[in-house]
Order: C-alpha cells, then structure tokens, then sequence
C-alpha cells in the first residue's frame, strides 16, 4: 500500500475494534482498484467519542464506519442524518462532506442484501428477530417493509416491546414475545434470526432452545461465523445463513457512499472470507 502526501483516511470507530474485518475488507478493495485510501482501524472510549469525531473534522478524515458501542450515540455529534440512519436510530457509516458529517445505516440494507444473494425471501414471511440492539433495529426497520408479522423476542422483553412501539408506525403486525411463544408457536415462524452476540465465544448457549426448530425453518445469524446455534439448525434440516455477507454487503454500501464508486465485490468477500493470511 502506498502513503503519500495525497492519501485519503477512511475507518472505523469501535471500543473494542482490534477483531474488525472491515480494514482488511477495504484496504483490499483500495489495492485492487489502485485507489488512494487507507482504512485504518481508531480504537475509541465512550467518553471520547465527541472528541474524535470532532477530529475527523479536523483531520480531513472521509468518512468512517461505527461499531459498539457508539451506533447510537454517535447521532448526538453529527449534522445530519439519511431518513434510515434517523428512523432506525443508529449509525454505522459517517461521511464528511466539506466538514458538514452525515450519519447512514447501511447494516439493515446489507442484511437484507445478503439474503437476496441466497435467495431467501422475506416477502410476506413471518420473521422472528432474536435481540433488540443496534444490529436489531436496522434489520427490524427493513423486515417491517416486507415481512408480513415480525416478532422481536430478547432477554430484556421491556427492550423488545420498545423496538416494538419504535417499529409500529411501520407494520402494525409485530409483536414483542416471550419464552410462551418460543415454546408453542415458534413453528408459525418462517425465519429466524440471532441479532444478538450470543455465539461469538465458543461456551455461549444457544439464543433459543435449538430442538424447538425443525427443517421448514430458516435460521440467520448476524454474527460472522458459522455459530453452534447454526451448526444445530442445519444438521436438523434447516437452510441456514451466517453473518459473513451482511458484513459485505453493509462495507459495499459504505465504500460507495465514500468514493462514489463500485467497489469490487468478489475481492471484499475473499478478504473476509480466506482469514488465514
Ligand atoms: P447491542 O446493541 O449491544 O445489542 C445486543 C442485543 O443482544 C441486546 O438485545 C441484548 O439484550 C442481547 N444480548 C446481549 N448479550 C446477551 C446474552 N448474554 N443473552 C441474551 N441476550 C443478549 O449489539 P448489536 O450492535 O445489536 O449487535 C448484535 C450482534 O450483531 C453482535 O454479535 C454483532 O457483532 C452483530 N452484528 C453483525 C453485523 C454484521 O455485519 N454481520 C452488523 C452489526 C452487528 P438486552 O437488551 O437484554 O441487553
């Protein structure tokens, strides 16, 4: 990779940051289309999150991606925002634009772009989101558009029953649910999907209880790799998807916004695909 006098800075604000795939993703795509950009990884405190986006003012920085914990705080310090990033209420993209910051969310859209890639329809399904964070209320926001009832279900239900009000001008049919309806009516679900971290440590149970599936379900999981509970719904059957594409395609979306340009996305996804190197 070349630096020089001309090169322009995008990244990604996290705490903690130092497992994010995104540089190697970015940098990848930068290098093949001979682009002069470095996407480094700023590993940033919660109390100083005003200071440093203040910084990417002065510094000249292009835009940066946000991960936890900041997609929602962050809003406070921006100047504008896109109508998805305001309705779902939390940011993963910035870009600067001559010093005025606009915060986007491209994490539901590139969810729902990688169900497509695998021809998973959402038109009409029934869809059950397990968790009711961040990655939670971009997905809902796009499942609202096109699911025909969506059930949000998640340790705190006080959480799920908000995302539930937040999500309600949208689609009349959701429905915050508790354990009853894992129990006994978890075979009206069409589609599944962990929006919570559980699965990212080896010794972490199961979202839900993996034998109340059988093989009509489709199981999603946001987190990147194939989790325990992904590995127990295929050997029952199940069609399944990990986390791998929604990571793509949200970087595509965010590369775009950033250049203006395609970016080329075979080598993003061999990027985070072949991990070895
Ligand atoms: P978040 O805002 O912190 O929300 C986490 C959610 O998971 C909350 O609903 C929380 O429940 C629940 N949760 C956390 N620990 C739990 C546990 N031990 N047992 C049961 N529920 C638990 O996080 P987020 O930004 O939504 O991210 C959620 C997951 O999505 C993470 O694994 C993240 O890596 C992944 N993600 C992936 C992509 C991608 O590109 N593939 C993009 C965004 C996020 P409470 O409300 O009860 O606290």
């Amino acid at each position: 990779m070349r630096i020089n006098g001309k090169t322009k800075i995008v990244g990604i604000l996290g705490y903690p940051v130092e497992h994010s795939l995104s540089p190697r993703m970015h940098n990848a795509a930068f290098k093949h289309l001979n682009l002069n950009y470095c996407y480094v990884p700023f590993l940033v405190k919660p109390e100083q999150l005003e200071s440093a986006i203040r910084g990417l003012k002065a510094l000249n920085i292009v835009g940066v991606n946000v991960t936890v914990p900041h997609k929602e705080s962050v809003i406070a310090f921006l100047d504008n925002l896109s109508d998805e990033a305001r309705l779902i209420g939390a940011v993963n993209t910035i870009k600067n634009e001559g010093g005025v910051l606009t915060g986007y969310n491209t994490d539901g859209l590139g969810f729902i772009r990688s169900l497509d890639e695998k021809n998973i329809q959402i038109f009409n399904k029934r869809v059950l989101v397990i968790g009711a964070g961040g990655a939670a209320r971009a997905v809902g926001y796009y499942l609202c558009k096109e699911a025909s009832t969506v059930y949000i279900y998640n340790r705190n239900i006080e959480r799920a029953q908000a995302l539930s009000n937040h999500l309600f001008h949208l689609k009349q049919n959701i429905f915050a649910v508790n354990d009853d309806f894992i129990k006994n009516d978890i075979l009206s679900v069409d589609i599944i999907i962990n929006a919570t971290p559980l699965g990212l440590r080896p010794d972490d149970p199961p979202p839900m209880n993996v034998s109340f599936l059988n093989k009509s379900h489709i199981v999603c999981d946001l987190v990147y790799d194939d989790t325990p509970f992904l590995k127990g719904a295929s050997t029952l059957g199940c069609k399944t998807l990990n986390g791998l594409g929604m990571l793509l395609w949200q970087g595509v979306f965010a590369f775009e916004l950033w250049t203006g340009i395609q970016p080329p996305v075979s080598v993003m996804k061999r990027a985070i695909t072949n991990r070895k190197s």
